[in-house]
Parts: structure tokens; sequence; C-alpha cells
């Protein structure tokens, strides 16, 4: 087993996570034995994967997930919950690389993974806790500006549905003194993320997918003239292959290892607020994000518990104590919140990609792949999942427009990326420090 997987527990067991602790009942599925057959084959029961897996068999296509522990064991059974429009890598940053063309392209689809999730969850009923609204906040006057540049930039896109709040406006929604500021998107919103995924894996079945569950894919042949998945239970072969492993599929592809890095970063839940508490500190219930490069990212769970992530940990391996890492960052949000109980705190891996942008594209024989959402995967994941079901279904248009765009490899190959991304970090770090 390699570090990627280094969290597999031998059952397959989801992270103690106050998600998997407050998950709705799902079954567990069988593993992949012997040898099958099938028209599409996906590796990773996350939203990539089940993102298309759904969208392809509601377009009457037969389709197998291969999951090396259960269904949304990774990022997306354990992240923050926020729904978050927009690439990691903002649309200033895409135009300045990529040009207009590309620019006018991504900030079409900037709300559309959120849209998806709201008719996931509408048209298969799935109960995730569901909130609309997320505040990004700044805490100087250099943050304000680039909010400020940021929606200006949107409206430009016809993107209107965001609106700046100065230091007291920002009181009504987060009673906190950190802030200089923020910008709440009301298309934003937050849910429990595990629920979400189990709720599309459910509906994926009942469309005639199947769901192979404790079942690591150990190789892949993306050159035979039909791909070829194994795993230590048996093999599948498949006119197209679809690779959504994300930071957990490690090196067992190694065309892709160089794309991605594997990063880590921690939540944690509080004891149960009480509704008052938790009223007061985030009276409309929206989630938050700051914009700095090391970001706090909190919300209220359904049963107001206050759930902080943070914390960035190049390489993906996990902090020796997430509660006392996080809790400091906490204390400085809400003081308030100084004497509370923690109940749950948990790391997990998402997969960045150099330039920020998430990539996706085909490699051998009819093999797919899409990753590197750089811990915004929550809407991306979705939208990426509907354009690969849509280029399987042999519409490529907006497929080719994301796999032409550039990707660079992790300056010091496999041996140094880590380090040379701390030196990244670490500068980047400095300068949220210093507030420029
Ligand atoms: C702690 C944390 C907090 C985050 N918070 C947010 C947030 O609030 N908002 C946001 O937008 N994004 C957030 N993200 C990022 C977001 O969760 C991810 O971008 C998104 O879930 C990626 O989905 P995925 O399906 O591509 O990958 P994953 O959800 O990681 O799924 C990949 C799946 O593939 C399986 N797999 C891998 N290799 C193999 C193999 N060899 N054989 C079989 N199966 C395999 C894994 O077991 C896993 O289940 C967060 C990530 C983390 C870790």
């Amino acid at each position: 087993m390699n570090a990627h997987t280094k969290h597999y527990a031998g059952d397959g067991s989801h992270t103690d996570s106050y998600y998997a602790a407050s998950a709705n009942p799902s079954p567990e599925r069988a593993a992949l034995t012997g040898h099958q057959d099938i028209d599409v084959c996906i590796v990773g029961a996350g939203y990539s994967g089940l993102s298309t897996g759904l969208h392809l068999v509601e377009k009457g296509y037969k389709v197998a997930i291969i999951e090396g522990a259960r269904v949304g064991w990774g990022a997306s059974g354990r992240n923050g919950g926020q729904i978050v429009n927009g690439l990691n890598a903002s649309l200033q940053t895409i135009r300045k690389r990529y040009g207009q063309d590309t620019a006018t392209f991504v900030a079409g689809l900037v709300q559309e993974g959120g849209e998806i999730i709201r008719e996931r969850i509408k048209t298969y009923d799935i109960n995730c806790d569901l909130k609309e609204k997320n505040i990004f906040t700044g805490l100087t006057k250099a943050h304000m500006k680039e909010l400020e540049e940021r929606q200006a930039l949107w409206k430009t896109y016809g993107i209107d549905n965001q609106e700046m709040l100065d230091k007291d406006q920002l009181r009504a929604h987060i009673n906190s003194d950190l802030y200089e500021g923020g910008l709440i998107d009301h298309s934003g919103g937050h849910m429990h993320p595990l629920n979400l995924a189990l709720g599309e894996a459910a509906a994926f079945e009942k469309l005639g997918g199947t769901i192979y569950e404790m079942s690591r894919v150990t190789s892949v042949d993306t050159d035979a003239a039909k791909p070829v998945v194994t795993t230590d239970g048996g093999t599948l072969t498949c006119k197209t292959l679809v690779l959504c492993g994300n930071a957990y599929l490690g090196h067992v592809v190694p065309k892709l290892t160089p794309r991605v890095m594997p990063v880590s970063t921690q939540v944690m839940a509080t004891e149960p607020l009480g509704e008052e508490l938790a009223k007061s500190l985030l009276p409309d219930d929206a989630c938050v994000e700051d914009i700095r490069y090391i970001l706090d990212y909190y919300r209220l769970s359904g049963d107001k518990r206050m759930l902080f992530g943070g914390g960035t940990v190049y390489g993906g391996s996990d902090p020796t104590d997430i509660k006392a890492k996080l809790k400091a960052n906490m204390d400085k949000v809400f003081p308030q919140l100084k004497n509370v109980k923690i109940d749950y705190a948990w790391s997990g891996n998402f997969a960045l990609s150099f330039s920020r942008v998430p990539q996706m594209g085909r490699i051998g024989n009819n093999t797919y792949f899409a990753h590197g959402y750089s811990g915004h995967g929550v809407t991306g994941s979705h939208t990426f999942g509907r354009i690969l079901a849509e280029a399987i279904d042999g519409d490529l248009t907006r497929f080719d427009v994301f796999e032409n765009v550039p990707w660079y490899p992790f300056p010091g190959g496999r041996m140094f990326r880590v380090p040379y991304s701390v030196v990244g970090s670490w500068w980047y770090g400095l300068r949220d420090k210093l507030g420029v």
C-alpha cells in the first residue's frame, strides 16, 4: 500500500469524523471478483466518479464504479461541506494565464456545480442538511481590494448574486472582530458531504449502476484495445475507463502522478452549541472561508456544531495534534468558543495541481481522468462529472477546452516536489502573516 492510501482501514471504514458518526444508513457493497465486462468503468466513488456515473446512467449507459474502501471514503465524504462557486484559481488568474476565451468559458460554468448539487438533492430526495449562502472574508485592506475586484470581474460575466459587506455589515453575518469585511455569495451554500455522496450513490444504483467497494485497483492497462482494471479480487474490461481517484490514486497510474500532489487539510467538530449560541455566531447560517493562502473555513452543522477547518500539509501527511492546531485558529475567530469541547477531528487529502486549475484529459485508449480541484472541488467535481459524461456520450465541446488547458508538473519531480512546494507555501504563509 503506498503513502496515499495509508488510511484504508482493513474493513474500509470511514475516517473517525462527525460525518461518519452522523451518516445516513447505506448498504455495504460487495467487492469485485472474477472477471467482469462493462460499457464504462469508473475508479473512485467520490463526487467526480459518482457525478460522472450518475450522468451516464441517466443517459442509459451500463456503468460500474470501483472503490478501494467505501462510497465517499476520500475527500468527498470528509470535506468542509462548502458549496463555493468558482475554481481555486480565480477568473482574474485564468484570464491572465490562458486568455479571454478560456476565462469566458470558465465563467460560464462556475455556478454549474452548485446547480447540479441542488438538482441532485431535489430529484433524488437526498437528506444532507443543505443550507444557502457562503461568505469570503478579508482580514486586511488588501484582501478587501481583492474581493472588490473579484465581484467587479464576476459582474462583467453576468454573475451578479454577490454583495460586498463592510466591517459593520459583516457583523450581521459573522460575530467576530477578526475581519475587515467580506463578500457574500447568495448562490453558495453548504451541506453534509458524506450524506450527499451516499445519496448520489443510491441514485446511481437505483438507475442500474453497480458499485464495487473494498476493491482497490492495483493496476490499469490503458493501452489494451479495451482498458483493463485489476484489483486484488478480480479484473474488469470496459469500452471506456474513467479515473477519478484524485489525491488517493497515488502512483497506480504513473502518467497521472506528476500532474497533481496530495495535500492534507483538517477539520474539527465541536460539541453541539445549542440554538442560541450557534445563532449568535453565524446568525444566517452561511458558511465562511477567508481568502488567505492558508485559510480558515467553517460553518454550522445540521445539529449546530461548529465545523472548523484549515491547515495545509504538502505531501498529504497528517499533523500529530489536529485539535490543538485548529483550536488555536478557531479561538482567534470566535473567542466565545474557548471553552467548548471538541468531539471530532480528522484529516483528508485533496489533489493540488501546480496551476490550481483542475484537469481533465485522456490517456491511452479510451481512458479519461479528472482531478486536481486544489481544495475547491465540491462544485468542480460535479461539473467535471457532467462534462466527462458529455464527452463519453460523444459531445467533446466542453471537454476539449479543459483538455487543452496547459498543465505543468511540480518542480522537483516525485522526490523533491514536496520540499519545493513547502518553500512556496512558507512564502505565501509569510505574506498572509504580514497582511500583504
Ligand atoms: C478535509 C477537506 C476539506 C475540504 N473542504 C472543501 C470544501 O469545503 N469545499 C470544496 O469545494 N472542496 C473541499 N475539499 C475538496 C473536495 O472535497 C475535493 O476536491 C472533492 O471531494 C474531490 O472529489 P473526488 O471524487 O475527485 O476525490 P475523492 O473524494 O478523494 O474520491 C476519490 C476516491 O477514489 C478512491 N480511490 C483512489 N484510488 C483508488 C484505487 N486505486 N482503487 C480504487 N479506488 C480508489 C478513493 O478511495 C476515494 O474514495 C476539501 C478536501 C478535504 C480533504
